[in-house]
């Protein structure tokens, strides 16, 4: 394996090797629903980790933009690999971001060296199951720490994970913030389900059946909406976005490459690229910190044009493109993971609208 050297910023000519590396690979992680393990252990050689990590960690510490512009290029090369990074990441955030400093010296040097991998499952505090009765995971204080039972239900490679982020919910309502060893006993991970989209990313469930966790694992809380709270907390940013984009630059590109041997494409071509170039300098502009739209708009219009994008690359595929083992037909199922992945309420309702074709 070539080594990959270390890319220290967003435009260096390694991170092209790093990502055609990383396309050679997507065939047969699409056909084998394997884990990309491979592909994250190219990305940790070549510094990926260390982007988004705060300095004092050995980390890069890389501002919003140069993520962003990172993340672009990673997206468009392997979806599955690059989507896992950003759970990674969200692990990671949290712990650094944390008050609790023996932790962190007990988690983040591994973390960010890559020797470790830790994943997040919090969706059950914003987004899933919330209109059940009961909470997925339910937090009883004890003298020690808390004893932990439930469920959460959508857990990024959790099987391969030595810590998983997740957060639990007291009889009160408050909530805890905590960075779950995957070897405490009580732990259980079941078979991740085959995916519509994405299967390599091993995304199911993590069950916990009566936990015990002392308070040295505590990240934040308990508090009301503990995701509120501490650095690292945002939900909602800009990285669903920017893989959305990503993912439509990967098909329109294809488009672009077809239409030099075929013009009837060239129109549609030329269309999506100027739709393409919009939707990316909002995304960018937004990184670079200026208000030009809102998170939700951007989501909205990089829904739209990656549903559409990688169905026009299939459309130029034609029949070669609906083998399996054809990017543009894994393009396509992995556009209609921008429909589920942490949609605010007003992207999906806008989404559901366009595909009604309600104006
Ligand atoms: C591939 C994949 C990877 C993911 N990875 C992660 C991850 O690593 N970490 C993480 O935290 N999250 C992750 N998520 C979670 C994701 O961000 C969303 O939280 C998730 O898609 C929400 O879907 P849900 O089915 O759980 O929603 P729910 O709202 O729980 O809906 C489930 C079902 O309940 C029913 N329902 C919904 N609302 C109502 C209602 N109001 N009344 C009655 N019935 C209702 C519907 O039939 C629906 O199908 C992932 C999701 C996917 C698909």
């Amino acid at each position: 394996m070539n080594e990959i050297p270390p890319i220290q910023r967003p435009d260096e000519p390694a991170i092209e090797q790093l990502c055609q590396r990383l396309v050679e690979m997507g065939a047969e992680l699409d056909r084998t629903d394997g884990w990309p393990g491979e592909q994250l252990q190219l990305c940790g050689q070549a510094g990926v980790f260390k982007w988004f990590m705060p300095q004092q960690w050995g980390g890069g510490e890389w501002g919003e933009l140069d993520v962003t512009r990172g993340y672009l290029r990673l997206s468009a090369a392997c979806l599955t690999t690059t989507f896992v990074i950003t759970q990674r990441t969200g692990a990671c955030l949290r712990i650094a971001g944390s008050d609790n400093e023996p932790l962190k010296e007990r988690l983040l040097p591994d973390l960010v060296s890559g020797k470790a991998f830790a994943t997040v499952g919090i969706s059950h505090l914003t987004t899933s199951r919330r209109h059940l009765r009961k909470p997925a995971l339910q937090a009883t204080e004890t003298d020690a720490g808390f004893t932990l039972e439930g469920f959460s239900p959508w857990v990024t490679g959790a099987q391969h994970a030595s810590t998983v982020v997740t957060g639990a919910e007291l009889e009160d309502g408050r909530q805890i913030l905590i960075a779950l060893p995957t070897d405490a006993p009580g732990v259980t991970i079941p078979s991740p389900p085959r995916l519509v989209g994405l299967t390599g990313s091993h995304t199911g469930e993590v069950r916990l059946d009566g936990v015990q966790l002392g308070r040295e694992w505590l990240l934040a809380g308990p508090v009301e909406d503990v995701m509120k709270v501490g650095a690292g907390a945002s939900t909602g940013g800009l990285q669903t976005s920017t893989l959305a984009v990503g993912l439509s630059k990967a098909a329109v590109e294809f488009l672009e490459g077809e239409a030099e041997k075929r013009p009837d494409l060239s129109g549609p071509a030329a269309e999506l690229r100027d739709e393409l170039s919009d939707v990316e300098q909002l995304l960018l502009s937004l990184a670079g910190g200026h208000e030009a739209c809102s998170k939700d708009e951007l989501r909205t219009q990089a829904n739209s044009l990656v549903l559409r994008a990688s169905q026009a690359a299939l459309a130029a595929a034609k029949g070669s493109g609906y083998v399996v083992g054809h990017p543009a037909g894994r393009w396509c199922r992995e556009a209609l993971f921008f429909l589920v992945w942490s949609c605010p309420q007003g992207v999906m309702a806008a989404n559901l609208c366009e595909l009604a074709g309600i104006e």
